[in-house]
């Protein structure tokens, strides 16, 4: 445990990304990777350590199997047999002489002989093709990264065998540790870095978890044990409050709740304005498990599938099948209604680190996206052929993430060609109509609209990245989240582009960017003319609510006004003096 500073805030102050208050006692998750001590020791000090090291292997191997004892057999299969794997390496004779004999004869500290065994290992793994034989590195890997936690008195960390209900506090999360987070035990999380639009944040969402985010320095603070609030309404962390305090926070969570159970009564009624004007309002999805909460909330299908989640947490990439099944299943859940699938879209905060794909995928102006998938061909194709055999299945429309000129369309088109050829070839069913949209969410793309219209079926603007795009602004860091500002007169025409453009070539256009599902922009996407919005599932209730207060016509003359004015701050205002002093209830 590390030491924490003494003087302790009793309000931490960061961005509230999913609604709802929770308290808990908080688990703090550390990531650094160790570094070990490595010292030669002297000839009497050999028994010693290679006591150490029988005792931390022993110890690894006691944690593993109390770790295999919690696991569910049935549904936790592919766990047990990982787990066991590991167990058997435990075992591995030869694997432990060669450590016990470089602290015998080499006389290496116990932990530097291990870290030597591993590079030597992880060399001779290298220059090994075979998959499978890839996935044992990585078991070893992690086997002597416990092992050498042991030596250190380490904790080891694994967010999935959490058996607690805790709320996480950590640096930060990889879209494949939320991926992995036990449900129902994880009550909330609270991280240091992040913007309302960082992946950690759209996740958090999904889960339908209060989150606070950009808290810049709550792990400083907060350890294992402590008794925290995250109010993920005013983006507010509080550590260890008073039993007033929680008392009153016990109240807005209770408040939240009638409110949002309130709303989920008008699911099923459509979402239009008082003037007739319809909108489809549809969610973002990242995993299958979803589908239920999103057709409860009221959604008119599936207008973002972030496919990415499919290949986190695995160490080789997911099979043509893999895809087909995953797409069918969802397609055949969601009938009547239609399912948009994007393309693989990996980089930026959505950086799979377990699948060595390109080495500077974590950069969010570098090689991901389509750009990955034009130059992955094979990668690309074994998607495609599964999207295009679920087609057969159900409403399917493909998606392209990241566009950024005219030829990266084309060429992906030409691939889709030649994969819908080869199906033809081979008697594949699929739908021969299927339509290709892209996103739009590089300002190149938005000022090209017109021009990518001519050749797709439709357009989704994606605000998370267009505005990082176009404000120059990473989106997971905190200290530059102010300048994500969807009213920002930049923002704004560059929609109104698209949306001319796409209805110029009378093609679809939605919007999937996480502010579709903030109320306080609604009225200027309505007066953009924007017909289909999509968004994390629980904000549908509330934004169809304020759909049915207004007038499409009252949505028009704000866009109007707000298209005259100099900075998002002036258009925020107007907003709130307009609408709010209409609808208390509704922009509360
Ligand atoms: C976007 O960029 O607005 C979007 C919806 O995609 P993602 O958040 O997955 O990048
Ligand atoms: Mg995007």
């Amino acid at each position: 445990m590390r030491p924490k500073q003494q003087e302790k805030p009793s309000v931490l102050k960061g961005i509230g990304v999913c609604s709802g208050v929770i308290e808990g006692k908080a688990y703090l998750v550390e990531r650094q990777k160790i570094s070990a001590p490595n010292h030669y020791i002297k000839k009497a000090q050999v028994p010693q350590e290679l006591e150490r090291l029988e005792r931390a292997i022993e110890l690894a191997r006691e944690q593993l199997k109390s770790v295999r004892k919690k696991v569910d057999p049935q549904e936790g299969r592919d766990i047990i047999y990982i787990l066991n794997a590991q167990l058997m390496i435990l075992k591995d004779e030869m694997l432990i002489r060669s450590i016990t004999e470089r602290i015998e004869k080499e006389r290496l500290n116990a932990e530097w002989a291990l870290e030597r065994e591993l590079k030597k290992i992880e060399g001779l793994f290298d220059t090994l093709e075979d998959k499978y034989l890839q996935e044992k590195k990585n078991d070893i890997d992690y086997v002597v990264e416990r092992v050498l936690r042991n030596l250190m008195g380490k904790q080891q960390e694994s967010i999935s065998q959490i058996q607690d209900e805790v709320i996480l506090v950590a640096h930060d999360f990889s879209p494949a540790d939320t991926a992995q987070m036990p449900k129902g035990r994880i009550l909330g999380f609270a991280t240091d870095t992040g913007s309302k639009i960082s992946h950690t944040a759209i996740m958090a969402r999904a889960l339908a978890i209060p989150a606070v985010v950009g808290l810049e320095n709550i792990t400083e603070y907060v350890n294992t044990g402590d008794f925290i609030v995250v109010d993920g309404l005013a983006g507010e962390v509080i550590i260890n409050p008073t039993s007033g305090i929680r008392s009153k926070y016990k109240e807005k969570e209770r408040s939240y709740r009638f409110s949002a159970e309130e709303l989920l009564k008008s699911k099923d009624l459509s979402a239009e304005t008082m003037d007739g004007f319809r909108v489809k309002l549809k969610a973002n999805i990242g995993l299958i498990e979803e589908i239920p909460s999103i057709l409860d909330h009221g959604a008119e299908g599936i207008g973002l599938y972030r496919t990415e989640f499919l290949y986190l947490n695995r160490k080789v990439l997911p099979s043509e099948e893999e895809h087909f099944h995953n797409y069918r299943e969802v397609v055949e859940k969601i009938a009547p209604h239609s399912t948009t699938i994007r393309t693989l879209d990996l980089g930026g905060d959505k950086y799979a680190s377990e699948i060595e794909l390109a080495e500077e995928l974590n950069s969010s102006s570098g090689l991901r996206a389509i750009r990955l998938c034009l130059k992955e061909v094979e990668l690309f194709k074994t998607q495609l052929r599964g999207m295009l055999r679920a087609s057969a299945y159900g409403r399917l429309k493909i998606m392209l993430p990241m566009i950024s000129e005219i030829k990266e369309l084309r060429q992906a088109k030409e691939i889709l060609e030649e994969v819908k050829e080869s199906l033809r070839t081979e008697g594949i069913p699929f739908d021969e109509k299927i339509q290709l949209g892209i996103m739009i969410e590089t300002p190149s793309a938005s000022l090209t609209a017109d021009i990518l219209a001519r050749e797709v079926d439709f357009f989704s603007i994606g605000t998370n990245d267009l505005i990082q795009y176009s404000m120059a602004i990473d989106r997971v860091n905190e200290h530059v989240a102010y300048l994500y500002e969807p009213f920002h007169p930049a923002i704004l025409r560059l929609i109104k582009r698209v949306v001319n453009a796409a209805k110029g070539s009378k093609i679809k256009v939605g919007l999937c960017g996480e502010m579709a599902g903030e109320e306080i922009y609604l009225p200027i996407l309505l007066g953009l003319g924007l017909e289909e919005l999509s968004m994390n599932y629980i904000s549908i209730p509330r934004v169809k609510k304020i759909i049915r207060s207004i007038t499409y016509r009252e949505a028009r003359n704000l866009m109007e006004k707000a298209s005259t004015m100099k900075a998002a701050s002036e258009v925020e205002n107007l907003i709130w003096k307009d609408i709010k002093l209409q609808f208390p209830e509704v922009l509360s």
